[in-house]
């Protein structure tokens, strides 16, 4: 099989069951979104983004792309933008972990690291990341750049829409009982969530948060500092639609880093934390016996362990 170019190695991630793992009854299929050219499903918004700025003429070759990022969204933008033939600039928090900066360097980005307002390395805040999200604004404007601004722009939830979620839908179809998944600007959870629910409404979609910063289930936050790098920034999130959340799961870092562990010795699938806190909010719906011993359970396995 020959592909045009890495743009079409995005999409059309395969599901693995995580049988190995979970050994109890029902079964969890996870989407290997870590397979994709930049190592994350933010590839998957990435292309839409930048697909959709040029066909709304907001985006033009040559022109600088400019995004605030914790990394993944930043690789997806490098690979999308490579192929396109547009410079990309990163503003990061230094916070993030420096892999994900050398990856973005190796891509040819230019990374700006910025520092932290509260959190410490390997755990940004959400004050960090307003703080870097204001600093790529004045940067983009100072350069003419497209700034993409993850977090309002529709273009990431319909990657998800029309991507992750009829393609969970149609790997399972009317066998699959739950979708869980956690929420970084609520891309994922959101556009998977609102396709799955306008195929079959029983499906139980339930979001999962870091436990210390409960704030879409509308806790106040207690630890901004927790491990789930990419997600849990405590923060309301535009694209919230809560008549979509069933449920609400926390994970700690502890779970999250045992799970991770798993994942890898188990499955063979070394992931990030964040995808670790999926698969253990899944294993945990199915324990709690309440959708029956044959459901099935499907989340996103969000990016690779190499981040890290
Ligand atoms: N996990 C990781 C590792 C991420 O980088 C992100 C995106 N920041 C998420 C989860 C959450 O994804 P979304 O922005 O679609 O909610």
């Amino acid at each position: 099989m020959v592909k045009a170019s890495a743009l079409d190695l995005i999409e059309n991630t395969p599901l693995v069951e995580l049988a190995r793992l979970h050994r109890g009854l029902g079964r969890i299929v996870a989407k290997a979104e870590f397979i994709q050219p930049g190592g994350s499903m933010k590839d998957r918004a990435a292309l839409y983004v930048i697909r959709d700025a040029y066909a709304a003429g907001k985006l033009v070759t040559g022109q600088r792309v400019v995004e605030m990022t914790s990394g993944n969204m930043g690789a997806g933008l490098a690979v999308v933008c490579n192929v396109f033939g547009n410079p990309f600039t990163a503003i990061m928090s230094e916070g993030n972990s420096p892999a994900r900066a050398k990856m973005l360097e190796a891509l040819g980005a230019k990374v700006i690291l910025f520092p932290q307002v509260d959190g410490s390395v390997g755990r940004v805040t959400g004050r960090d990341i307003s703080a870097v999200a204001e600093h790529a604004i004045t940067y983009a404007k100072q350069f003419g750049g497209y700034y993409v601004d993850q977090f309002n722009n529709v273009s990431c939830v319909e990657a998800h829409y029309y991507g992750t979620g009829p393609e969970i839908w149609s790997a399972i179809g009317r066998s699959l009982n739950a979708f869980v998944a956690g929420a970084g600007t609520g891309a994922t959870f959101i556009g998977v969530s609102r396709y799955l629910k306008e195929q079959n409404p029983a499906i139980l979609c339930a979001a999962v948060e870091p436990a210390g910063a409960r704030v879409l289930a509308g806790e106040p936050v207690k630890n901004p500092r927790h491990l789930l790098q990419g997600m849990g920034y405590g923060i309301q999130l535009p694209c919230w639609q809560s008549d979509l959340v069933d449920d609400y799961m926390a994970v700690t870092d502890e779970d999250a880093a045992e799970y991770r562990h798993l994942l890898a010795t188990r499955e063979g699938l070394h992931v990030g934390f964040s995808a670790a806190a999926n698969v253990c909010a899944a294993v945990r719906i199915l324990e709690s016996g309440r959708l029956g011993p044959d459901a099935t359970v499907a989340t996103v396995l969000c990016d690779t362990g190499l981040k890290y």
